[in-house]
């Protein structure tokens, strides 16, 4: 599997983009960035959106790419993938005709740009050659993570915006996590913060990875803020653990 970084930073400013993941040119994982780093051309190829949770920086892409796809005249339908309560949260407050229009119903509701589909935690979904499962992390508002496999049964997990969590590892359980996408926002001196907003630290990563089973072979930090990224750079150093790195803008790795 091939995924590029769209972007996997936790704030925006010139360089730093919030975060958005696609998976070999055709299935994103959250869209804060999307049509900023695509073209038209790599936009047209995107069937389904797969979105952790209703925050703006992982949700607002999907706007204005239904927006692109009628401007473009293009015959191209997206999939807006997740929870019911992500889904009511973007249908609510996003898409509802006041903020943005109703792209579930351009041209109309049989026809329409973009199309709602709903996922149960733990529960798989087979699409093209991949099995996709959600699971429950903790953040904030209503929020999963998504554990992908392909046919040869690699296995990547993206966790999205959680602080710690018992229960995520335990339902994946003796799953062996081939590459590890994970967030780190604040520095340790922020702990109380981190936690009492759904984030973590690389202390909080350090003890978080002690839960997983099998030790991922390659771990990546994603959704830092910039403004303290120098710092979580160097704490997560500090963890001296194999095969860590924070993600870059730009970047495509393989799993
Ligand atoms: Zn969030
Ligand atoms: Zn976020």
């Amino acid at each position: 599997m091939k995924i590029k970084i769209l972007g996997c930073s936790g704030a925006e400013f010139p360089g730093h983009n919030p975060p958005g993941f696609l998976l070999d040119d055709k299935i994103m994982f959250d869209a804060g960035s999307l049509t900023n780093v695509l073209d038209n051309k790599a936009q047209s190829r995107i069937k389904d959106i797969f979105i952790t949770h209703a925050h703006l920086d992982h949700i607002r892409g999907i706007s204005f790419l239904a927006d692109n796809i009628i401007v473009e005249k293009r015959k191209q339908r997206v999939n807006i993938i997740s929870i019911p309560s992500v889904l009511k949260t973007i249908r609510k407050n996003l898409l509802n005709d006041s903020l943005w229009p109703d792209f579930t119903m351009i041209p109309d509701y049989e026809n329409a740009v973009l199309k709602y589909m709903e996922l149960k935690a733990g529960r798989l979904l087979k699409i093209n050659d991949y099995i996709i499962t959600p699971y429950k992390v903790n953040h904030s508002v209503p929020a999963v993570g998504y554990l992908v496999q392909d046919s040869n049964k690699r296995r990547f997990f993206y966790t999205g915006d959680t602080g710690p969590t018992d229960r995520t590892w335990k339902e994946i359980g003796n799953k062996q996590i081939h590459c590890l996408i994970i967030e780190v926002s604040f520095p340790n001196r922020l702990k109380d913060l981190a936690r009492t907003t759904g984030h973590m630290t690389a202390q909080l990563l350090k003890k978080e990875l002690s839960k997983i089973k099998y030790m991922p072979e390659r771990i990546f930090i994603t959704h830092p803020k910039p403004q303290y990224l120098r710092t979580i750079h160097a704490e997560i150093g500090k963890l001296k653990i194999k095969n860590i790195r924070l993600l870059r803008d730009g970047e495509t790795i393989r799993v």
